[in-house]
């Protein structure tokens, strides 16, 4: 089922909660793939009735920035929604979010000054907002965010536990494609060649673990490393490439426990994400 008014999706998640039914909600700018699908089917398994937003979400975007060729198909959306059992996609248009006069927004400090908050100022503005927005209008709920947005997940959850929303947050495993390459919409924007170039994002990840695993505990010598396997690729540009505490997102020089590596890279036009948790006792083991 299609809804795109706010009132119209609060009227049937009421009589939904009156039914005693749990709402599990999947937040989504669409062109949905596998990543978004393993988040939806984890819902559907935990929860009464699934709620999938599709909202290609303007303030998260610098002018600069590719909103206008964000890649968008709500028709085929729609389909796959349906096959994999969404009970209700709610799709509204720009003007249902933000109406005339819109004037206020979440700011969080601190997670996002860093990382791809340096990168792209207001991003993070724009994320929590439009959360905020969708947690408001969905209810209360267990809401599902993939790994793969590892800081986003990590300033949603911050964020709840701030401004004391009622919504559970799940995190899930970032899905891949066979060799690697972690899912994303914007893939799509990828020539044959930059698909394979893109690799290098997973590779320097993989070269991250293996050197953590034979023992070496400095961030320096391992983002040394990750930049020779981005550099080998000619179309890349790195962005960040960091080693931090997985819970606070500070820089970590001497690994101790568990961090997370996290990169971001330009290939060609098109900027990706990756990161992995890396724990030296499990490589050791
Ligand atoms: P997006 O449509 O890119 O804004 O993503 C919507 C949700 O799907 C976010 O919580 C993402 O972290 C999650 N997601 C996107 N790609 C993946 C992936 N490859 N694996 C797991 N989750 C993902």
């Amino acid at each position: 089922m299609l809804v795109k008014k706010i009132s119209e999706l609060r009227k049937i998640l009421s009589q939904a909660r009156r039914e005693g039914k749990t709402i599990g909600f999947v937040p989504t700018m669409g062109a949905l793939h596998e990543g978004h699908f393993s988040l939806i089917r984890a819902a559907r398994q935990e929860t009464d009735f699934l709620v999938t937003s599709i909202f290609v979400n303007p303030t998260q975007f610098a002018p600069s920035e590719d909103f206008a060729q964000y890649p968008r198909d709500l028709e085929g959306d729609l389909k796959k929604a349906e096959e994999i059992g969404v009970d209700l996609v709610f799709a509204p248009s720009a003007e249902e979010m933000y109406t005339e006069g819109f004037a206020t927004y979440v700011w969080q400090e601190r997670l996002t000054e860093r990382m791809c908050g340096l990168s792209r100022p207001g991003f993070f503005r724009g994320v929590a907002t439009v959360v905020t927005k969708l947690f408001n209008i969905v209810g209360p709920c267990v809401a599902y965010f993939g790994q793969k947005d590892y800081q986003q997940s990590v300033v949603v959850r911050r964020m709840v536990r701030d401004l004391n929303m009622e919504v559970e947050i799940r995190v899930l495993p970032t899905v891949r494609q066979s060799d690697g390459l972690a899912m994303s919409s914007r893939n799509k924007h990828l020539s044959e060649s930059e698909r394979q170039e893109a690799l290098c994002l997973y590779q320097a990840l993989k070269e991250a673990e293996a050197l953590v695993a034979a023992g070496e505990r400095k961030s320096e010598k391992i983002i040394e490393k990750m930049r020779e396997i981005v550099a080998g690729a000619p179309s890349a540009r790195i962005d960040y490439m960091v080693v931090v505490d997985p819970e606070n997102l500070e820089d970590i020089e001497t690994i101790e426990g568990e961090v997370l590596v996290a990169l971001a890279v330009w290939i060609g036009k098109t900027r990706l994400i990756d990161n992995m948790l890396i724990s030296p006792e499990k490589s050791e083991a």
